[in-house]
């Protein structure tokens, strides 16, 4: 009884691995699904497709680990933050897709939401910024815009949820509607201080509170799936957002220690402690993964696009076959010859925020090859990941010891060396690669007392890598300021059309 079931339900696919109890890979199965992309700027998924697939790989980890099923002591979730689904309570039938983190369509409503400081209320009450990026304007529009739903969700019968609300509720038959508090920090409707949903905002939204899932600390016991799922129940135990899993996971349980995970997104999160300290650089103040002595608080800054922008190398452009041989390519030149990319095809995130930013490519020449487009590409991320550190550098008066860095593109030797060059600062990857869902197998393993303290992870970590910073800082400066130039080259665009 001290294996650990983890799902990891990230936007681009969904995983599943078996853990032991000293972080080893027991058994893993990944599905990728399908993305939609109704309008420019519109990002939506499939729910049943995300249940589904994550359902069959977790079935997949568990065959290929060649376990029982009662050696499974519970399992945990992690699951990509913030993206929307409304479903019946009564058929658990979804009413319109996953509206995906990565979602711009509310854009408008916020800017127009922003009168009379609403921006700073919702940032005091939230710790988050008035984006786009949250749930609340996202379950807004979709009371708007499907037939009857507003009227529907007054008579109590709809369900809001984020990814690991939807999967619990599937996981265990419509038993339990519940999510875990560093989710609900991220709805913008959950009140960081008093630890509840707010009323003022759900108020200003019109979201009944009926509709909003019960808040549990991360390590619990959230419930039992249904039997006839795996063939016997399993208790989840654990739940949290991504972001925070991968905090967890990387050890960074003290104020101080920060990690970035480069996947879709690109996300750094530094743990501030119990003090609940609010952004002046436009950067989030979030919760962390709570119970069993955990808790507190991280600034975090979320690029939006990161390892996507890759992808988009693979599929928009075609310019590589897979991600990884972008490593191949960009090594093939020096430099970048002068190209800059900004990946904000979806806006920009932190520090920058404009939804408005879209993607730019700089200092194009007659010379310039797919290898240097490959490589400015690489940069564009790293440089990304690098503001948004340097913020939070500046906002704690805190130097950067160094950055612990997990997720798929973390594979991507280049860009770590970049991102070591560009920060001035040792890059840490853990031999651990999955911190994200071994942090949500960490929490399950609390609450079924596998481990007893977070503590015990020190004796778990492995380092696979330290990159050291090199190369000349006097030129990676010049680059620097070029790269702001970049920048602000892309502010604004879809607005200026
Ligand atoms: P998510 O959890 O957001 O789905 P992952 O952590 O699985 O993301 O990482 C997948 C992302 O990493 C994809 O966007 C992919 O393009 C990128 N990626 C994977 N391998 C590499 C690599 N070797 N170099 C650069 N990017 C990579």
């Amino acid at each position: 009884m001290s294996i650990l079931l983890s799902l990891d339900q990230g936007t681009t696919s969904s995983r599943a691995i078996v853990f032991d109890r000293f972080g080893t890979v027991l058994g893993s199965a990944q599905k990728e699904f399908q993305q939609y992309f109704p309008k420019p700027g519109w990002v939506e998924h499939d729910p049943q497709e995300i249940w589904s697939s994550q359902l069959q790989v977790a079935r997949e980890a568990i065959a290929k680990a060649g376990i029982k099923l009662s050696q499974i002591a519970a399992l945990g979730i992690a699951n990509q933050r913030e993206t929307t689904v409304v479903w019946d309570r009564f058929t658990g039938e979804p009413i319109y897709n996953a509206i995906v983190w990565q979602d711009r369509r509310t854009s408008d409503r916020c800017s127009e939401l922003n009168q009379n400081h609403f921006e700073d209320k919702v940032k005091r009450k939230t710790g988050l910024t008035l984006d786009p990026y949250f749930c609340a304007t996202k379950i807004e529009w979709i009371l708007d815009h499907v037939s009857n739903a507003r009227s529907r969700s007054e008579n109590d019968e709809l369900l809001f949820g984020t990814v690991d609300s939807w999967l619990m509720w599937n996981l265990t038959g419509g038993a339990i509607h519940a999510t875990d508090v560093t989710n609900a920090s991220r709805t913008m409707l959950w009140n960081l201080e008093k630890q509840e949903w707010d009323s003022e905002l759900l108020e200003r939204f019109r979201i009944p509170e009926a509709m909003m899932p019960r808040v549990s600390p991360s390590s619990s016991a959230f419930g039992k799936t249904a039997k006839e799922l795996f063939g016997e129940s399993i208790m989840i135990g654990g739940v949290a957002g991504d972001q925070q899993a991968a905090l967890l996971g990387q050890n960074c349980n003290r104020p101080g220690l920060a990690k970035n995970t480069y996947g879709t997104g690109c996300f750094a999160l530094m743990n501030i402690g119990d003090e609940l300290v609010h952004s002046q650089s436009r950067l989030l103040t979030t919760a962390v993964c709570g119970g069993n002595g955990m808790g507190g608080f991280a600034l975090e800054g979320s690029v939006f696009c990161g390892g996507s922008a890759v992808q988009w190398l693979r599929d928009g452009l075609g310019i590589i076959e897979t991600a990884a041989e972008i490593e191949t390519l960009a090594s093939s030149v020096d430099d970048t010859g002068g190209v800059y990319v900004v990946p904000a095809f979806t806006g920009l995130g932190a520090p920058t925020w404009d939804p408005y930013a879209r993607g730019t490519i700089v200092g194009i020449t007659r010379g310039t090859s797919r290898a240097h487009i490959a490589r400015a590409t690489l940069e564009g991320i790293a440089f990304q990941v690098m503001d948004v550190l340097e913020a939070m550098i500046k906002e704690t008066g805190t130097p950067l010891g160094e950055l612990r860095v997990d997720g798929g593109a973390a594979s991507n030797d280049l860009l770590m060396q970049i991102q070591a060059d560009l920060l001035a600062t040792s890059v840490v990857r853990s031999k651990l690669t999955e911190a994200t869902a071994f942090g949500a197998a960490f929490l399950a393993g609390l609450t079924s007392n596998i481990w007893s303290s977070p503590e015990e992870l020190y004796g778990i970590q492995e380092v696979d890598r330290i990159f050291e910073p090199q190369g000349n800082q006097i030129l990676i400066s010049e680059r620097k300021e070029t790269w702001a130039l970049a920048l602000q080259k892309s502010l604004g665009w879809d607005k200026a059309r």
